[in-house]
């Protein structure tokens, strides 16, 4: 038997195995992962991979002698499909059972998908995999309007980057502002006006009803009986963990699979990490979340392969997140969700500007645009959970750093 099988050879996955070798672990380590590729990058898909600036070669995570020189096998373009924690086994979609000492799920999520009518339609993109995007890519020669469903950081990215590839865009959003769940008011209405000044066509409170088409989609049908034609349909309304084998074995959870601060699921050896892991965060005030970042995957990665290790260790970390857009670099850090405060620091008029967040008081989190120390400098507000005068926080000429105290 294997001494430990990592299922999902994505950040998370990819992440476990490098932290495993590095924590001095000798054992034999097996990757599995349903893609055909050796582990890449994500977050490029929705930035420079889709706007042809960066070749795939350069998204990979660990060139291939790498994982060959560890001793870290790869079954690649295989699928978990049935876990046995009680025989300590996982089967394979083509039949195969393999023995585990521990296992790592790091399957991260499926993109949702639409359930109305029309959403199997020709030209119906989703956006998570170098295959969604390359497929993608292979119809804009045909595509002059493309319909993006879903105002989070992948169809504002995607929309930038389709935009600048000359593509006529609509973003549609249900809610009454981008970005809703994850940033605060002024965030969302910087960039709404951001993507205007580029050219999409961004419509809020915007119900989908269906897909139209007859093979292939022609337009988008509104609630309200508005048709936007499209040529391409890109829906980008967020992922579900893929969690199911695990779940089916009897792990704990629903939204993902729940694991402690060692990143144990409820079933013996049986580990999850990344997006898939729904954990008690301190910067959500302890509430069980899912974090869906390459920050959380690879620091989840490496609590686990610590425990597996033998090495003590919780997972602590502060969440950070970033996301490109035209030229704006956006860095978060905390998590804003239940601030009471928002200040506002700088003006976005001059396109560098933060938003900084409170809650009780305490600084919580910071949205950062082209503001690069704002951030270095409001992470550790946040660490610090400072309590800061929301005067000084919004005056540009006091330093963040000077504020920790
Ligand atoms: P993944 O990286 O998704 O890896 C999971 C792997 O497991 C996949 O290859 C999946 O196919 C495979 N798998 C699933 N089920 C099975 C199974 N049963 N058997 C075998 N294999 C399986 N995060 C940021 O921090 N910043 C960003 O700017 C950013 N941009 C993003 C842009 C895009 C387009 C996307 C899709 C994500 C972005 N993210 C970003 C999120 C980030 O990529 C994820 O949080 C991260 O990849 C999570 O890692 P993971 O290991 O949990 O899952």
């Amino acid at each position: 038997r294997i001494d430990v099988i990592v299922v999902g050879a994505g950040h998370g996955g990819a992440q476990a195995a490098v932290a495993l070798r590095q924590a001095g672990f000798a054992g034999s380590i097996l990757m599995i992962g349903d893609e055909p590729e050796l582990p890449y990058e994500r977050p490029p898909l929705s930035k420079d991979y889709l706007a042809g600036d960066r070749p795939f070669e350069r998204l990979l995570i660990r060139p291939a002698r790498f994982w060959e020189e560890r001793g870290i096998a790869l079954r690649l373009g295989a699928r978990v499909v049935h876990v046995d924690p009680a025989g300590h086994s996982v089967t394979l979609d083509d039949g195969t059972m393999l023995g585990y000492r521990h296992l790592i799920w790091a399957t991260g999520g499926a993109p949702r998908r639409l359930t109305c009518a029309g959403h199997d339609l020709a030209g119906v993109h989703t956006l998570r995999t170098r295959a969604d995007v390359d497929r993608l890519v292979a119809e804009l020669p045909a595509t002059r309007t493309v319909a993006v469903i879903g105002g989070g950081y992948i169809g504002l990215e995607a929309a930038a980057c389709l935009t600048k590839l000359g593509k006529s865009v609509v973003l549609l959003e249900a809610l009454p502002r981008v970005l809703a769940r994850v940033a605060g008011e002024p965030l969302s209405r910087f960039y709404e006006a951001e993507h205007r000044a580029h050219g999409v066509d961004l419509r809020l409170d915007a119900q989908v009803a269906c897909i139209e088409g007859e093979a292939r989609v022609t337009g988008v049908r509104l609630a309200d009986g508005t048709l936007i034609p499209a040529d391409m349909v890109l829906v980008g309304i967020g992922i579900v963990p893929a969690v199911a084998p695990l779940l089916a074995a009897g792990a704990a959870g629903g939204n993902g699979v729940r694991v402690d601060a060692q990143c144990r699921t409820s079933l013996p050896d049986i580990f999850a990490i990344g997006d898939c892991a729904l954990h008690a965060n301190r910067f959500a005030d302890g509430a069980e979340i899912r974090l869906e970042s390459v920050q959380n995957a690879n620091d989840q990665a490496g609590v686990a392969a610590k425990t597996i290790a033998g090495v003590a260790a919780h997972y602590d970390a502060v969440p950070w997140f970033w996301s490109n857009q035209y030229d704006l670099k956006l860095q978060t850090v905390g998590l804003s969700t239940g601030h009471d405060e928002a200040v506002l620091r700088g003006d976005p008029a001059t396109r560098s500007f933060s938003v900084i967040y409170l809650k009780d008081g305490a600084v919580i989190a910071l949205d950062c645009v082209n503001a690069v120390r704002d951030y270095v400098q409001g992470r550790k507000l946040v660490e610090a959970a400072a309590m800061p005068d929301p005067a000084a926080l919004g005056d540009r000429a006091i330093e963040l750093k000077s504020l920790v105290a």
